[in-house]
């Protein structure tokens, strides 16, 4: 089958590698979409290697007779094969998976932490293929409603579930301030989040003129672009001189994460949601009225069937709509040109749809 493999550090080609057999506990889906996103930026460069075997001392196993990694870790399919074993999904049903799976009966997993799983569960690879593999796939792959779409699905295997957890996890009460640095992808889910959860002021900092137009467009009242103001002043002087309840820091830098650490009020939460690799360092300035009582919580991709089947619903029955997020589609094929539109944020580009 065709598949989108890390070659090289930095590269990415279409390659012939053989189709997936499930076993075990396992299925095999035959892709209809697949899509770029920044994790994938984050293992093709390498940075996190280190952090990746540190994570999964399996890795190396996992890819010995390959090309090199097949890429995409978000996809969505028909189901093509089901292992032994396998009781929740018949061949020909449509599903996603999340993009961290778990084993489901580690200590994590037992307590519905699927993503932070330590009994063999780790980051979903090779969606960008003609099919994929979905290990554990009772506790990690959902089935999609025919009322939601292919481009509405994907998006919940990863950065809506991210984008949606960051308020949710920093407990954000209705009516709450909200101030979101960074809206790239991920940062337009936090807000879109954040609006369904019934926030307040949405106030978003963000520089790319075509995503400060989305942001307007998924629920923020106020965009600063850090161009040209300061975002903490500006977002302290909206705030009566306060800060914002809660602050989300969504794209992984040590500048935003310290910008989000000042923005955030006096017994109010800085909720980080960035990846940020094996570098850099995150600091909190001591200086910030918030420093000496306020909450921090970080936040990786909450996972697992139940996460996808909530998410799901908030789409078919909430109505919350982020396929606007796609604003390009290609071939599978074509998945390294993809890439390099990506990398580039030319185009405002935001997802890339890719279909076999
Ligand atoms: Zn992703
Ligand atoms: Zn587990």
């Amino acid at each position: 089958m065709q598949s989108c493999v890390k070659t090289a550090i930095g590269k990415v080609e279409m390659a012939d590698i053989p189709t997936p057999t499930p076993g075990p506990g396992e299925m095999v889906v035959k892709t209809t979409l697949a899509t770029v996103c920044g994790s994938d930026m984050h293992f093709l460069d390498g940075l996190p290697t280190e952090l990746l075997v540190f994570l999964y001392s399996d890795l190396a196993g996992f890819i010995a007779g390959l090309p090199g990694l097949p890429m995409g870790h978000e996809g969505v399919g028909t189901v093509h094969a089901v292992g032994e074993g396998v009781t929740r999904f018949q061949p020909g049903e449509r599903v996603i998976a999340s993009c961290l799976y778990g084993c489901g009966k580690c200590i994590q997993c037992s307590t519905g932490d699927y993503s932070m799983c330590t009994g063999g569960g780790r980051v979903l690879f090779g969606t960008q293929s003609e099919y994929f593999l979905i290990p554990f796939a009772d506790i990690n792959a959902a089935k999609v409603p025919d009322e939601v779409s292919d481009e509405q699905a994907i998006l919940a295997t990863d950065i809506m579930s991210t984008g949606f957890a960051a308020t949710e996890r920093a407990e954000m009460k209705i009516g709450d301030s909200v101030a979101i640095f960074a809206q790239g992808p991920v940062g337009l889910c936090a807000t879109a989040g954040a609006r369904a959860r019934g926030a307040g002021l949405v106030i978003t900092v963000e520089s790319v003129p075509e995503r400060i137009e989305a942001s307007k467009k998924f629920g923020a009242n106020v965009v600063i672009n850090p161009k040209e103001k300061d975002p903490v002043s500006e977002i302290t002087n909206l705030t009566n001189g306060q800060g914002v309840d809660v602050a989300v820091e969504a794209v992984g830098l040590q500048e935003t994460f310290e910008q989000a650490s000042r923005a955030v009020r006096r017994g109010g939460t800085l909720s980080s949601i960035g990846v940020y690799g094996v570098l850099p360092q995150v600091c909190m300035p001591t200086t910030a009225p918030s420093f000496y009582h306020r909450k921090v919580v970080m936040t990786f991709c909450p996972c697992g069937h139940d996460r996808l089947a909530h998410l799901l619903d908030i789409i078919r029955y909430g109505k919350v709509d982020l396929s606007p997020l796609f604003t390009h589609r290609m071939k599978l094929s074509q998945a390294p040109e993809a890439f390099d539109l990506f990398r580039s944020k030319r185009e405002g580009v935001l997802k890339i749809a890719l279909t076999p």
